[in-house]
């Protein structure tokens, strides 16, 4: 019988140029499935306790037992690492092709350590590893150098770094087939410590499928329902952009002028209608996918894919910039120097902040007033290249402002050391709840802001709850893996997975699964200077009424929202220190790291 899973893994050892195929851990697969659950247990394995820049910590990137399939959005992949910013265990996904090729490269995971004595591309295909001189591509911008190397070997997915992560911004990101990002969290600069610029993948593998005939009757069906879907339209047509309309005239919690605010005046201009029209909008997704939620933007000789909703909100409305133009090229900018665009917005709209509170002097003549396109324009590369005051801010906002002093944390907007994402928690409890509880403050560990915007959430001890589940649940997606945006849960996809691979999983079993990450990925934080005192939001979201949700025009108070916390360890059954117990970890397979 086949299995979709290919059975090994790939060492690369950049430092001696070294690589060794191994089994794959059937007992990790079991407990962990693949993508982020697999990375994270090689990841706790490696690198506990070694700086994210060391050379022995690893850059994983992961396929799941679905991805590369032919199931509706599994095209995605992980990376994982240790993040040089808020130094727990990250993970990212990403579209583009880079899931099918680590599969058809042979492997279900691959993972790379060491550190190159000069800039270096690896090149990995079904039967060999190239070690490339990557000297004359260092320094150069992503598009260019994934423009180049997918030109030089046609076909293969390219991962690369910008100036941003060579300058090991802590807050750099990963490119992947030009307009795919990864890497929130830092990622790019793991990789450009290591000095390894870009890394090439293809192979020539077929996936098999442990019961073929009945892996293609369940997906014809699960094609067939996601192309009826109602969501999938809107999704089609308005990009995750939909959510700057949503976000200012339904749920009021547009992140605007570094969280001082969930409401924009010149929201109109970013709206997907209107961006469409502006940037000439193409519909485009990721490798077969069907929803293809993508869109293609061309505007005065520059391209990219997007403005997504975070990179517009963020490098938007958050630093009060409304001119659609100016938010592309600034998320252009951000892509092709390789920065994450929400860290960067969040830290631009940090920098506005203190520069009109008198806190940045004159700012090295930057400016900084929230509004100012062309000053934001000029910033992001200042950042890219660690220039003057750009040395700082590509610190982050917690290192930054524990750099500038003179009262700087209060407008210091991250959780734990990453900059918020999302929506405005003070529209939003339940973000902010699932920002301050995740492993790290992203969106992407679960989005609440559809449920609290509709009603479907209540003010009691049901929402720890269901932040608790919801993160289980979005961390067993990102191991199998399927994209956030298929409308479709366990019902469908743990009959595919059987199909895939003959694994017998029920419900309860894949919930634990996620239940099993969340678990190793605190004690992993934990291990590394988590602790409960950073399982909150910043002084701004208790000193204001909140705008809409649950508690619209209350105020969010300490005492409530550490009320929620403790309800939220109760229903993780961690201590009320925020750590996992022995009966957790015996319950779950773990042993205490
Ligand atoms: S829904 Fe969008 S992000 Fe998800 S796999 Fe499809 S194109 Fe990619």
């Amino acid at each position: 019988m086949g299995s979709s899973y290919m059975g090994q893994y790939l060492e690369v050892d950049l430092t001696s140029r070294h690589s060794y195929i191994c089994e794959t851990d059937a007992d990790k697969l079991e407990l962990f499935l693949g993508g982020k659950g697999l990375g994270f247990a090689v990841l706790a394995e490696r690198a506990l306790y070694s700086d994210p820049y060391a050379s022995e910590t690893p850059l994983i990137l992961a396929a799941g037992p679905l991805t590369g399939t032919k199931a509706p959005t599994s095209v995605r992949s992980a990376l994982i690492t240790k993040s040089p910013l808020f130094g727990g265990a990250l993970d990212s996904h990403v579209g583009g092709s880079l899931g099918p090729k680590i599969k058809s490269a042979g492997y279900d995971y691959i993972v790379i350590a060491g550190r190159a004595s000069k800039p270096l591309v690896l090149r990995i295909t079904s039967d060999n590893v190239e070690f490339i001189p990557g000297d004359v591509l260092w320094g150069k911008g992503v598009f260019e150098v994934e423009g180049q190397l997918r030109n030089a070997f046609p076909g293969s997915s390219v991962l690369s770094i910008g100036p941003a992560g060579e300058n090991l911004v802590r807050y750099a990101n990963i490119g992947n087939d030009l307009y795919r990002k990864c890497g929130r969290g830092g990622a790019g600069a793991v990789m450009g410590s290591k000095q390894l610029k870009a890394i090439v993948i293809d192979g020539g593998n077929k996936i098999e499928y442990f019961d073929p005939k009945l892996f293609e009757v369940l997906n014809v069906e699960l094609v067939r329902d996601v192309i009826a879907h109602p969501a999938r339209q809107k999704r089609y047509e308005q990009g995750t952009l939909m959510w700057i309309r949503l976000g200012q005239e339904v749920g009021r919690f547009l992140p605007t002028r570094n969280f001082q605010d969930c409401q924009f005046d010149e929201y109109e201009n970013l709206t997907s209608e209107n961006v469409a029209r502006e940037l000439d909008w193409q519909h485009t997704g990721c490798e077969g996918c069907i929803l293809r939620c993508a869109k293609h933007a061309a505007w005065d000789g520059k391209e990219l894919e997007g403005p997504e909703y975070e990179s517009a909100a963020f490098l938007g409305p958050n630093c009060g910039v409304g001119d659609v133009k100016t938010v592309a090229e600034a998320n252009w900018l951000c892509d092709d120097l390789g920065l994450d665009t929400i860290s960067c917005g969040v830290t631009a709209s940090f920098a506005m902040e203190c520069f009109e509170k008198g806190l940045l002097g004159d700012a090295a003549g930057l400016n900084l007033r929230f509004g100012n396109g062309k000053s934001l324009l000029k910033l992001i590369p200042v950042i890219a290249h660690r220039n003057g005051l750009g040395d700082i801010l590509a610190e982050g906002t917690r290192r930054a402002a524990e750099n500038i002093g003179k009262g700087s944390a209060r407008f210091a907007m991250n959780t734990a050391g990453l900059e918020l994402s999302g929506v405005n928690p003070k529209g939003c409890l339940s973000a902010g709840l699932a920002l301050a509880t995740s492993d790290f403050a992203s969106h992407t560990r679960l989005w609440t802001a559809t449920d609290e915007m509709q009603g479907r959430l209540a003010l009691d001890d049901t929402l720890p709850l269901y932040v608790r589940s919801g993160q289980d649940k979005v961390n067993l997606r990102n191991s199998l893996i399927v994209c956030d945006f298929l409308m479709f849960g366990l019902g469908r996809l743990l009959p595919l997975l059987r199909a895939a691979t003959g694994m017998e999983k029920t419900e309860s079993d894949a919930l634990q699964v996620g239940e099993r990450i969340a678990n190793l990925a605190r004690m992993f934080n934990c291990a590394n200077g988590r602790s409960a005192q950073d399982d909150t939001l910043p002084d701004r979201f208790f000193e204001e009424p909140m705008t809409a949700g649950l508690l619209e025009g209350q105020l969010l108070t300490r005492e409530l929202f550490d009320t929620l916390v403790q309800q939220y360890y109760r229903a993780r059954g961690w201590d009320t220190d925020g750590r996992p117990t022995n009966r957790k970890l015996e319950e779950l397979g773990l042993k205490r790291l």
